[in-house]
């Protein structure tokens, strides 16, 4: 395990800079029922790249009932160190009793940010801790750079349902807060070589009032996860809203289905689905994207797909800077021959 010093200098405001000395990245590891949530996975990949450009170690710290098994897995996919919390008490998530802990732990160990998966729990525990030690919050971050001569974090916030993106930074009050998007970053494959990381109990001081409500049942819905999508087609507004023909593809070839924003904002079609900085990153095999321009925005979502094949009627567009196969045409008179070619 990599060995660092707590030696912090603590600052506010805009002139808080980060020490030289070793720094400390919690991340925190969201399981339910036994399985860790991906995003978790993806954040700790995240921390880890951070660290190594910063020097700093990552801790992650891991509630529930039995986890142990669980801190051993997260050892192996980018932490330096895993804290794991045990207790009936922690068994399901609530706020008040998991925030409780993983404040005892801010407040023993002072790290320099922490660094939360945005999914519901994740989401409600954040805003929870921002509160309880006075920290800054980046919610739902999109992007996490590190700012040239401060070393501070950078996140990118998306608003106005997506049509925004601020890039944000906690000025005020430790540790550094960001709650980050699934789908966006990769998460590392566990293995014995990357981190090697140590696995630590820690006390768990809570008591049943801890505890203000028991969860009897849950009712998950869960949402169209594009980012693990082994093929999709992505359609733009060269569409004109008209999914008929791009559907018949996606169904012949089994791919999901994603769209460019506006097509979204016009509300036809289903926000879940935009494709770029402020929607889901895919992370497929195969993308086959029509009518859409392949502007910066989108262009990020498809960053990591292996073969782009793009359909689309300006022989300049930017897409064709992206894509793997361009072809240059009408989509609606293409796609009824490539569907025909491709079934199966
Ligand atoms: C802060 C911010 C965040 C954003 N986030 C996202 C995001 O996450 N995702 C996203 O997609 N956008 C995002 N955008 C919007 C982005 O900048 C572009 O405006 C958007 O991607 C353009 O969508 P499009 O390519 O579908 O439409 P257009 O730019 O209008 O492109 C349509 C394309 O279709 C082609 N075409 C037209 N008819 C046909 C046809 N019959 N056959 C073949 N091709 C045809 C045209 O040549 C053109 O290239 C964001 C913008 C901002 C400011």
């Amino acid at each position: 395990m990599v060995a660092w010093s707590n030696n912090w200098e603590k600052c506010d405001g805009e002139n808080m800079e980060m020490n030289e000395e070793k720094k400390e990245i919690f991340v925190f590891v969201e399981q339910t029922d036994g399985v860790v949530e991906q995003v978790s996975l993806e954040v700790l990949g995240k921390a880890r790249e951070i660290a190594n450009k910063l020097g700093s170690s990552v801790t992650a710290i891991i509630l529930g009932e039995k986890v142990q098994d669980l801190a051993r897995d997260a050892s192996k996919r980018g932490a330096d160190l895993v804290l794991f919390g045990e207790s009936p008490l922690l068994k399901d998530y609530t706020t008040e009793a998991y925030s409780k802990v993983v404040e005892s732990q801010i407040k023993e160990r002072d790290p320099d940010a922490l660094l939360i998966g945005a999914t519901h729990n994740g989401a409600s525990l954040a805003a929870s801790l921002a509160i309880k030690v006075g920290a800054g919050l980046m919610a739902h971050v999109v992007e996490l750079e590190i700012e040239e001569g401060t070393g501070m974090l950078l996140g990118s916030v998306p608003g106005f349902g997506g049509s925004i993106v601020s890039v944000c930074k906690c000025s005020k009050g430790r540790p550094q807060m960001a709650t980050v998007r699934p789908g966006i970053f990769r998460a590392i494959e566990p293995s014995n070589d990357v981190g090697n990381g140590e696995i630590a109990p820690i006390q768990v001081n809570l008591s049943p009032l801890d505890k203000k409500c028991n969860v009897l049942e849950r009712n998950v819905k869960r949402t169209k996860e594009l980012s693990r999508a082994e093929r999709v087609v992505v359609v733009g507004l060269g569409s004109k809203g008209d999914f008929e023909l791009p559907k018949k593809l996606a169904a012949e070839i089994e791919a999901d289905f994603g769209v460019s924003r506006p097509l979204a904002d016009r509300g036809l079609y289903d926000k879940e689905h935009v494709v770029g900085s402020t929607g889901q990153s895919l992370n497929a095999n195969v993308a086959i994207v029509l009518g859409v321009s392949g502007a910066s925005h989108f262009a990020s979502g498809i960053r990591d797909v292996k073969t782009v094949i793009a359909i689309n009627n300006d022989p300049k567009s930017q897409i064709f800077k992206q894509a793997d196969y361009c072809v240059n045409g009408d989509m609606f008179e293409i796609l009824p021959y490539l569907t025909e070619e491709l079934k199966t």
